[in-house]
């Protein structure tokens, strides 16, 4: 007999974990369906968190070793102890998934243990046994891009999984891919003493970010090391004990060249995952990538069963996830959950930070909306200059007719703190000028976002 919930969740990814806690606390009795050793999904595991637990210790590490001097702190020579700084990202990342155990006991959600398969509609089997439900939602996350030519061993040449775990700095990283996974994780291995060369198929880093920080986060990235070799293609790479060789070519076309380095990191993107679980069994249809297709309540061609997360389509990014579970959980309890897709943040964790929410000039310029521009360096706020940390800049951009705030790009120190308040605004229906007459604390980097808003009406005061 197959033991029977009301809400089976595949995947305890932050999508998959957060519509497992939302749907019990609406009273559903729910299972959530882990093959991990631990919950908490790509994220948890080897994702957001170990990666920012590593960014945080490399950039202490780089703090210590060339910016203490400036503010009179003299420390002598600085050493890297690598064994010590991945034994603390593994307890931040064990306390994280811990946390989600403890949250699942305290919310009465099953965790079944396995890998999930459909054996029909509204039936799984995990580990031989059947479960069944009246709801099922996949939540099975997403994984790293192949590259033809380009075999991962997670040693020499690493996907970001490996590139979280190595245990020695390398001479020369070679990152393949300017996206965000890319330039974080080579923010790191630069911090903490390596080369670092990016190789990107496009003529520009983070194709999707506003085109003018996209600029000045390259300017920025260069002048802390990073080299970069726009539209190009790696068409292989060959690893031996001694490293590595990637054969090179123009992405237009031309002559091939070679580079070495001691360590590739392949990072073109990540694919929906859904191997193994058998979709075909249940009838549900995916889209041409291979993500699982949906309609506007998350639900798949075959009703009662739905897919939230990195499977489906849009932006691969934790907090959506999360924002689809709940909505998801509170759809199935006859709530109206929704998400606004046009007030989700995306933030790359690099130093300086780069944040934004809504529309890119290059979208409004698309879609022949009519806007106004403001926008405000953090050379000009009093805070930025006292962290020492004056790099970049606030832009808002503001429809011309209404003021109504239709994107906020930020690149500067916390920018990811800072775009909370304009994605608050966003979501609001917020114009550029409550965001100027909303009073923000002195001295404080959100001055930056103030003075940015005040600008698009061209009245700005501290510049
Ligand atoms: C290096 C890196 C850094 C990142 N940094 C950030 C960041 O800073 N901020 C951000 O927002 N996003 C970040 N992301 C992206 C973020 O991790 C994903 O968007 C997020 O994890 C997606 O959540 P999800 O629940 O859809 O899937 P996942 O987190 O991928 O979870 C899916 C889970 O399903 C499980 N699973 C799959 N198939 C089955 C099956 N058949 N049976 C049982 N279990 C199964 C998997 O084991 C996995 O644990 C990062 C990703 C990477 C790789």
């Amino acid at each position: 007999m197959a033991e029977t919930f009301d809400v089976i969740v595949i995947g305890a990814g932050p999508g998959g974990y957060v519509c497992a806690i939302r749907a019990a606390q609406l009273g559903f009795k729910v299972a959530c369906v882990e093959k991990r050793a631990t919950l908490g999904g790509t994220c948890l595991n080897i994702g957001c968190i170990p990666s920012k637990a590593l960014l945080q210790s490399s950039e202490n590490f780089e703090e210590a070793a060339h910016g203490f001097k400036e503010h009179g702190i003299n420390i002598g020579e600085i050493k890297l102890d690598l064994a010590k700084m991945q034994a603390r990202k593994g307890e931040v990342v064990a306390a994280n998934t811990k946390g989600i155990e403890f949250l699942f006991k305290k919310n009465k959600v099953t965790w079944i243990k396995g890998a999930a398969k459909f054996t029909g509609a509204h039936e799984v089997e995990v580990e031989g046994k059947a479960y069944t439900a009246k709801h099922i939602v996949i939540a099975t996350g997403s994984d790293s891009v192949p590259l033809k030519g380009v075999e991962v061993d997670e040693k020499r040449i690493v996907t970001s999984t490996g590139a979280l775990e190595l245990d020695k700095v390398p001479g020369h990283m070679v990152v393949i891919g300017g996206g965000v996974i890319g330039l974080e994780l080579g923010s790191v291995w630069r911090r903490l003493g390596a080369e670092v060369t990016v190789i990107e198929f496009l003529d520009k880093i983070t194709p999707t970010m506003d085109g003018e920080i996209s600029k000045s986060f390259q300017q920025i990235l260069t002048k802390q090391g990073f080299k970069f070799k726009l539209g190009h293609k790696v068409t292989s790479a060959k690893a031996d004990s001694k490293g590595v060789t990637l054969t090179v070519e123009p992405a237009k076309g031309g002559a091939a060249e070679t580079v070495k380095a001691d360590v590739v990191l392949l990072a073109i993107g990540r694919y929906a995952y859904t191997e193994g679980l058998s979709l075909a069994a249940a009838g549900v249809e995916t889209d041409e990538r291979g993500r699982v297709k949906i309609d506007n309540h998350f639900q798949t061609n075959v009703p009662g069963v739905y897919a939230i997360g990195d499977v489906v389509a849009g932006a691969m990014l934790a907090h959506k996830a999360e924002e689809e579970g709940v909505a998801l959980a509170e759809i199935l309890a006859g709530q109206a959950g929704h998400v606004n897709y046009g007030a989700i943040p995306s933030v790359v964790y690099t130093w300086p930070e780069v944040a934004a929410v809504g529309q890119t000039e290059e979208e409004l310029k698309a879609a022949g909306v009519t806007y106004k521009v403001g926008k405000f360096p953090f050379m000009a706020n009093g805070r930025a200059r006292a962290m020492g940390a004056t790099d970049g800049f606030v832009k808002l951009l503001s429809e011309k007719e209404t003021d109504r705030l239709l994107g906020a790009h930020i690149i500067g120190p916390d920018a990811g703190g800072l775009i909370a308040e304009c994605t608050m605004a966003l979501e609001f229906g917020a114009s550029a000028e409550d965001v100027a007459r909303t009073c923000h604390a002195h001295p404080t980097l959100s001055e930056v976002v103030k003075e940015a808003a005040l600008a698009a009406d061209g009245r700005p005061i501290h510049i």
